[in-house]
């Protein structure tokens, strides 16, 4: 049996650091880098009596991400205490979520070259990250035999949403553009930043093999807290190759919590208890249940912008799919979607958009009437460069058109031949790449003034003749 009867099957659960003002459950401010411990009070050092206050904001950007994601509301959500000891959680648990989420059932339609897919969304849920436990004695933090560890509060109770995926994703490739677009999304919602480098967002995956056509699912193996596209693809697909040898070669798959190593590209059994875990979780006595209004959730509803999936579906119409994704998934959609309704055509935008971005919105208008007349590339450069630092004028660059004028171009072209005998040759010897190095001979010789289409025509035409 070959391993192209086999087929990946990956669901991924992905946290998310809610980009709050203050903490989940108290009001110690949210600060990335501040100074260790600077940020915490008896609630989230679970002092003795302290109790907790949940943080409105938060549970409204779980809301809008349900919204967002066609998840079902809850009307009543309860937070519940997941009971586990770490030197990170004082508490004793974490305050999370568990038989009644905010936010239930919803799917995510993932755009694909090949059409759509439909992603079930199991649920998503608000919790209370840990604290960072930073384990002393090497650069790595992580070195085996420190003296001790240290532990720093401030992220203790930082507002985290999780959100749990369908094992509907069937290859590595289609897990990471999924997570791209989720990422995207919780991005374009202002709720997070999302930034894996960070930590703002982690990512488990699990994975499990199955023959095609096969209906269940066997064991699957679970990596946790990922934090980078590119080792979730390879984890997958080292996942991927590892159990399909396993059941080829008749072993058993044992379903268990695995760590990817980049340097051999393999997986193996992360060191932990055979158990399966038990949390005894129970709703939490010193909170209420959550019982978001109608009214909040149609307002809300009326915040979700956009979502960059029907954003792709929208410009793969005009661009195609794949630089439809691009713009997309790098932020540089709006770019082009401006210079495009001030009548600059869909490819040329979106070109500009991805090679000259950051410039100021504002400024779309006299851009795009300096891309449509014919300027100087240098005064092109020149005013991409001022529309990123302030307004700009369009008349100010229009003047300055490119030497588009066929007598006084054919002069610095035959100059050009005449100099270049040997690229002349290679060009009729039928490798007419080197008509490009022919037109950088003549940009220069104009100082960058000449039109390069003209140039282009010109060339080719007089190389043709003889
Ligand atoms: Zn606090
Ligand atoms: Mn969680």
């Amino acid at each position: 049996m070959s391993s192209a009867e086999w087929e990946a099957v990956v669901g991924l659960e992905v946290h998310a650091h809610l980009k709050t003002l203050t903490k989940m459950f108290c009001r110690c401010e949210l600060e990335y880098g501040a100074a260790e411990n600077t940020r915490t009070c008896p609630v989230c050092l679970a002092h003795p009596g302290a109790l907790p206050v949940p943080n409105g904001r938060a549970i409204e950007m779980t809301i809008l991400l349900g919204l967002a994601l066609d998840c079902e509301i809850a009307e009543h959500a309860v937070f519940d205490r997941k009971n586990y000891f770490y030197p990170d959680l004082p508490k004793g648990y974490q305050i999370s979520q568990y038989e009644a989420p905010l936010c239930g059932p919803g799917r995510f339609l993932l755009p694909t070259a090949d059409g759509e897919r439909e992603i079930g969304i199991v649920r998503a849920h608000l919790e209370e990250d840990a604290a960072k436990t930073v384990h002393s004695g090497g650069a790595t933090g992580r070195s085996v035999g420190a003296d001790y560890s240290l532990v720093d509060f401030n992220r203790g109770g930082t507002p985290l949403l999780e959100i749990v995926g369908a094992p509907d994703l069937r290859s590595a490739e289609e897990a990471t553009w999924f997570l791209r677009l989720l990422r995207q999304t919780i991005v374009d919602l202002g709720i997070s930043d999302a930034d894996m480098e960070k930590g703002t967002l982690r990512a488990d995956v699990n994975v499990s093999v199955r023959q095609r056509g096969e209906q269940g699912f066997r064991p699957r193996w679970e990596i946790k807290n990922m934090n980078s596209f590119r080792f979730i693809g390879r984890a997958i697909e080292a996942a991927f190759r590892q159990q399909v040898e396993a059941h080829e070669a008749g072993e058993e798959v044992v379903q268990s919590t695995y760590d990817y190593d980049d340097h051999t590209d393999r997986l193996t059994v992360h060191r932990s208890k055979e158990e399966a875990d038990d949390y005894r979780y129970f709703p939490e006595p010193d909170l209420v249940p959550v019982e978001p209004p109608a009214e909040l959730v149609e307002r809300l509803r009326a915040e979700v912008p956009e979502r960059p999936a029907d954003r792709i579906r929208r410009l793969a119409d005009e661009l195609g799919f794949a630089p439809a994704a691009e713009l997309v998934t790098t932020g540089n959609e709006w770019k082009a979607e401006a210079l495009a309704a001030e009548g600059v055509e869909w490819k040329a935008a979106a070109a500009i958009a991805m090679n000259r971005g950051g410039f100021l919105p504002e400024n779309a208008g006299a851009l795009a009437r300096i891309v449509q007349a014919n300027v100087t590339r240098e005064a092109l450069d020149e005013a991409f460069a001022a529309a990123a630092e302030g307004p700009i004028e369009a008349d100010d660059y229009l003047a300055r058109t490119a030497l588009g004028d066929e007598d006084e171009l054919v002069p610095v072209i035959d100059a050009v031949l005449a100099a270049h005998p040997e690229q002349v040759e290679t060009y009729r010897g039928g490798k007419e790449g080197v008509l490009g190095f022919l037109v950088g001979q003549v940009m220069r010789e104009t100082q960058g003034n000449a039109d390069p289409k003209v140039v282009n025509r010109l060339l080719a035409e007089r190389l043709r003749r003889e």
